[in-house]
């Protein structure tokens, strides 16, 4: 797995940078931004993300910007992180003044080639900073702006005043995977974000399918984009099976270690349909389903699949899933059937505090 980085600004994005001078050479300049620490410290327990602080500091060094009077503001700063958990794998600085121009100054990317390599996933990489400059840079390292500032950047992917909703939209990014199967009967692509907002792009070919797919993934809360062809012209079995176990490997592997999740969750909604789904995610895969339809087709899916589309993904997620359902409309059945897990799933894999593998055996 590629190493993922926050590139991360210091003044203006973690401290205060004052209005004229810009100079922060005093610790009593040194004031955090709002929820600057809280925000990190929560990054920083996830483990996701390398991070590091690149930095201009013009004329440090030199009788504009004495080293005496730089360090005391930051060591403070780095100490104060530090004792919540916040630690910088690197700190780059670059000391030269704008008219320099020199390569290591941002948006110039000289301090960062050490990152530039394939051990790095730039692409789902973040630089977070205040300025232009920054958006900049993230441009020139092949990575994603995150910005402070009141108003929208084109150039971001996220523009915001709150250190809260940049932790939000980090979170959003963690846990995340492709995968890809493709065989002589189909091809599937799958990219879940796990904790996303259940934003969901799926195409299948298949029209309800789809619908449930949907369902499944708004309630799970994940990102979700499913693209599928496959033999059709054989009928909808191949498709509907191989979605199963590739959306069961994408969450398998969006889980990673599985550490720090719910593991378990149960739910049990839905007008006169009553649907009980419950989950665990516990490396061993079994199933349950308990469920007549009465109609041969809904849409354009023989409801026959709805059983072996579960038994696959329980299957290649190594999960144990037990499926019920009672109701009257087969439509609202299956509805029920795909809302619900969608929610099963949502609370089995949320994290929960970061308490390393939910099991007593120390593996999932
Ligand atoms: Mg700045």
């Amino acid at each position: 797995m590629k190493k993922r980085v926050l590139f991360i600004d210091r003044d203006g994005t973690i401290i205060v940078e004052p209005p004229v001078t810009k100079q922060i050479d005093s610790l009593d300049k040194l004031e955090f931004i709002p929820y600057a620490i809280s925000s990190l410290a929560s990054i920083a327990q996830r483990k996701e993300f390398e991070l590091v602080i690149v930095s201009n500091q013009d004329g440090l060094g030199t009788a504009s910007f004495p080293e005496a009077d730089f360090w005391p503001a930051q060591n403070a700063m780095l100490t104060t992180l530090r004792n919540e958990g916040v630690v910088f794998s690197d700190i780059l600085i670059d000391r030269s003044f704008p008219e320099e121009n020199q390569p290591t100054r941002k948006p110039g990317t000289g301090m960062l080639t050490r990152y530039m390599t394939e051990e790095y996933d730039l692409e789902r990489s973040f630089v977070i900073g205040d300025r232009e400059t920054d958006v900049q840079l993230a441009k020139n390292l092949g990575c994603k702006a995150i910005l402070i500032a009141p108003d929208a950047n084109p150039g971001a992917v996220l523009t915001t005043t709150s250190w809260k909703e940049i932790e939000a939209f980090v979170y959003a990014q963690t846990r995340y995977a492709e995968y890809a199967r493709t065989t002589k009967e189909t091809s599937i692509e799958c990219k879940l974000g796990l904790y996303g907002t259940g934003t969901c792009t799926i195409a299948t070919g298949l029209g309800f399918f789809d619908h449930m797919l949907n369902l499944l993934g708004a309630h799970a809360g994940f990102n979700l984009t499913i693209s599928a062809t496959g033999d059709l012209y054989v009928d909808e079995h191949h498709l509907i099976e191989d979605v199963g176990i590739v959306l069961g490997e994408t969450i398998s592997r969006a889980l990673k270690d599985r550490s720090s999740i719910g593991r378990f969750g149960f739910v049990l909604p839905m007008d006169e349909a009553l649907a009980q789904v419950a989950i665990d995610i516990s490396g061993r895969s079994d199933f349950v389903w308990n469920a007549t339809f009465h109609r041969e087709m809904i849409g354009d899916v023989p409801t026959e699949m709805f059983k072996h589309f579960f038994k696959s993904l329980s299957e290649s997620l190594r999960c144990a899933l037990h499926i019920s359902v009672e109701g009257e409309n087969e439509h609202h059945k299956a509805e029920a059937i795909f809302k619900c897990v969608g929610r099963a799933l949502r609370s089995a894999v949320a994290r929960v505090r970061d308490q390393g593998i939910p099991s007593t055996k120390g593996v999932l």
